[in-house]
């Protein structure tokens, strides 16, 4: 049985005043919630943690840097992450990949160094609209699989994240024929790299315009364990029902 997962990405938005968020998705929680993460931008998070104590509410960050330490001004480090007490990290946002020209080979490096400080990887991939028009979404996806994924990986270190880049931010969502389509070539792919048992075993999560009006649906499809979610996330009123419906 694979966990359910709503983790939820607040990207560049809020300040400490947002945090008051955390406490009222925490009593919106339903009874036996899912696992429920919220990546708040990186000087939040010792706050964040603060916040949730005692809560079932986990932190992560929404990016880390490949080495633990040195000069690299303006990084920061999954131990450091580790040390907010936070336990995920977002990897290979497209918005990263894009905006920051990381590689795959990057975000697998990334994410064996969050390993090492023991946080859990979101791991995230998905086509630009050009490719998906081209017909190459799921070369696209099974390149990005292969790239940045390392070998050790298992289902308690990894969490991966289809996200169309075409529907994120967009309001665009695609088909819940299109969300299958992916879902099972990235399971199948997964089984076929690391076996049935680490391939069934890895939690794969949809992002891209989720929201409480189509979640369920979204949710009912067989490989989609959860969702990563990004402005409706902000709010807990707008991600509790998201949660209520995993
Ligand atoms: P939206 O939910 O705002 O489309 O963002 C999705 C996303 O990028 C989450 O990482």
């Amino acid at each position: 049985m694979r966990p359910k997962i709503a983790a939820g990405n607040w990207k560049m938005n809020g300040t400490a005043a947002a945090l008051c968020e955390l406490d009222a998705l925490s009593r919106a929680l339903p009874e036996n919630p899912p696992q429920v993460v919220i990546c708040p931008p990186s000087p939040l998070l010792f706050r964040a943690t603060d916040a949730v104590h005692g809560c079932p509410i986990q932190i992560g960050a929404q990016d880390c840097h490949t080495e633990e330490a040195g000069a690299f001004t303006g990084d920061i480090s999954a131990t450091m992450i580790a040390d907010t007490g936070a336990t995920h990290v977002i990897l290979g946002h497209s918005e990263r990949r894009d905006t920051h020209c990381e590689t795959d080979a990057d975000v697998q490096a990334k994410a064996r160094t969050a390993w090492t400080s023991g946080l859990t990887a979101i791991i995230c991939i998905g086509e630009s609209n050009a490719q998906r028009e081209a017909g190459e979404t799921l070369d696209i996806i099974g390149a990005q699989l292969d790239g940045s994924l390392p070998d050790d990986v298992t289902a308690d270190n990894t969490v991966i994240a289809y996200e169309p880049i075409w529907a994120i931010g967009t309001g665009k969502v695609p088909s819940i024929a299109q969300i299958t389509e992916v879902h099972d070539f990235i399971r199948s792919r997964l089984t076929t790299r690391f076996g049935t048992e680490i391939g069934n075993a890895l939690p794969l999560l949809y992002g891209g315009s989720v929201k409480a009006s189509n979640a369920t649906e979204i949710f009912a499809v067989e490989n989609v364990d959860g969702a990563l979610v990004g402005g409706a996330s902000l709010k807990a009123d707008d991600f509790a029902p998201i949660v209520a419906a995993l």
